[in-house]
């Protein structure tokens, strides 16, 4: 399909018969649909997969930075799931609404399918056909499994290249550990520069999210793998904290941005219905369930947190807090919030799979730095909510989770952990894995000030955070296995290179070199 401009006037029937269906004209109401430009401009992707289920996307925008430009009406849209890339062999086809609510984004959500099968599927709209994009379902019982963590994807620092080797590792899902994109920009050694500003509104963000959507890298690992999102602060304002943020707004006009950035977030997301927005919330966490071999847990880690501790002075001084911060240790405080701390625990609380992954944005084990001489922790990540930290670690103990591994982004680092059961003592028996994700753009940490922390934290296996790039994790009943890939972001076709593998024994929660 060609991107060149064009208008188009299509009858429905003409649009039916040009499309070559049969008995499907009536799917297209009688009313004519002028759009300015070939709506699928940002592609299609699948998300959520499970046994027998996923959920597909799209959204209608033929001119995806300004706005959308779609006529502010309802367009009826056609979807088919076929089970060839050809789309011949046509399974199941169905009919959903784009409306101006959710910039004519589209969430169809499929249950009671073949399990551990591939399926191939495709949107009409306007008399035009999106992209032919592939997805799959796991197997009922699934003997392994394989996904690739991704984070922190800074467009002005490079190329989303990483991607090619994610596609060509062809793992069953991909789990997006936060900051999809960036609300900031600007300053020197950019490599690519975003369109606008800041995102403030819903437009904005809009725009925001379809400009990342439009990198062909990017479009085309959504277009071939199914995603299980999360986000971390980025997708909003850079270290938010519930209605808390960095620019000081009143809870009310940052309330505001936040309702936008979510709503945005959804509409470009393979979602669930019920993650739709609703009033200022929108319900990210959740569980994902893979037969006897694993759970996955995605944590939200912004939506309901306490504010940073000693959030001031972190202003003038760093966000690393010495001992004198008194605040970051007191026990109410809580970086998933009262009502998810409870869900944890109920799904910690079912039967038991090999495999327990809690997916946060970020690194859950304790990290000592050196300030002044004195021990300090950050006060962004769980070193800053160390006693919401002790009560899931307390969880996992007491309902003796099997193999809990932790991953994350957020760091711009890869990191292989094993997770202190006292993360104040870290040489203390470990109770679960941790694998740490590096950036596929963003800048990482300085190595050598990292580097020179570790003798404090004997429970950190691995850290490198010179390279960009991406993880892959697989596990059978087993052994997990994590490796650790570097992606040059400067290069639009880049070389990998496999940094580290490591892995973890059933009912040995420490990361070993492979
Ligand atoms: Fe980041
Ligand atoms: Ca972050």
């Amino acid at each position: 399909m060609t991107d060149r401009k064009r208008r188009r006037l299509i009858q429905g029937l003409a649009a039916g018969s040009a499309l070559g269906l049969t008995g499907c004209q009536s799917l297209y109401s009688a009313s004519s649909i002028a759009l300015p430009d070939y709506p699928f401009k940002l592609g299609v992707a699948s998300g959520e997969p499970g046994i027998g289920d996923l959920v597909l996307w799209t959204r209608l925008a033929p001119n995806p930075i300004a706005g959308g430009g779609m006529p502010q009406i309802n367009v009826p849209v056609r979807w088919e799931l076929a089970a060839d890339e050809s789309m011949r062999q046509v399974l199941r086809q169905g009919r959903v609404t784009a409306g101006p609510r959710f910039a004519h984004a589209v969430h169809v959500e499929l249950n009671h399918l073949e399990p551990g099968r591939e399926y191939f599927y495709r949107f009409y709209a306007a008399g035009e056909a999106s992209p032919v994009g592939r997805t799959a379902t796991l197997p009922e019982n699934p003997q392994r499994l394989r996904f690739a963590m991704a984070s922190c994807q800074h467009l002005e620092r490079g190329y989303f290249g990483a991607y090619q080797h994610i596609i060509n590792d062809s793992p069953d899902f991909l789990v997006f550990l936060g900051d999809y994109f960036y609300e900031t920009g600007g300053g020197r050694n950019r490599l690519r520069s975003h369109a606008r500003g800041e995102p403030m509104s819903l437009e904005d963000y809009r725009i925001r999210l379809a400009e990342y959507r439009l990198d062909p890298d990017l479009q085309e690992a959504h277009r071939l793998i199914p995603w299980v999102a999360n986000w971390d602060d980025h997708e909003v304002d850079n270290d938010y904290a519930g209605l808390d943020n960095q620019d000081l707004a009143s809870h009310a006009l940052f309330a505001a941005r936040r309702r936008a950035a979510y709503q945005a977030f959804y509409e470009h997301m393979p979602l669930r219905q019920k993650s739709r927005p609703a009033g200022n919330a929108m319900q990210l966490y959740r569980a994902l369930e893979f037969g006897g071999l694993a759970r996955l847990l995605v944590l939200d880690g912004r939506q309901y947190r306490s504010v940073q501790a000693c959030r001031e002075e972190a202003r003038k001084t760093g966000r690393a807090l010495g001992p004198d911060c008194l605040e970051r240790l007191e026990p109410e405080r809580s970086y998933l919030g009262g009502v998810q701390e409870l869900w944890v625990e109920s799904q910690l609380r079912k039967r038991q799979p090999d495999w327990t992954i809690l997916a946060g944005p970020q690194v859950f084990s304790p990290f000592e730095q050196t300030k002044n001489d004195l021990p300090a922790f950050w006060n962004d990540d769980w070193n800053g909510y160390p006693a919401a930290r002790k009560r899931l670690i307390a969880a996992l103990q007491a309902h003796a989770v099997k193999n809990p591994v932790f991953v994350g982004g957020d760091v711009h680092s890869f990191w292989a952990n094993q997770v202190p059961s006292d993360p104040d003592r870290r040489d203390s028996a470990p109770v679960a894995s941790e694998f740490v994700t590096t950036a596929i753009t963003s800048n990482g940490p300085p190595y050598d000030f990292f580097m020179q922390q570790m003798p404090k934290n004997p429970h950190v296996k691995y850290f490198e955070s010179r390279y960009r790039g991406y993880s892959l994790c697989q596990m059978t009943r087993e052994r997990w296995q994590t490796d650790c890939y570097s992606v040059d972001r400067s290069s639009a076709k880049p070389e990998r290179v496999r940094l580290a593998s490591f892995v973890v024994d059933s009912g040995n929660p420490s990361p070993q070199r492979a």
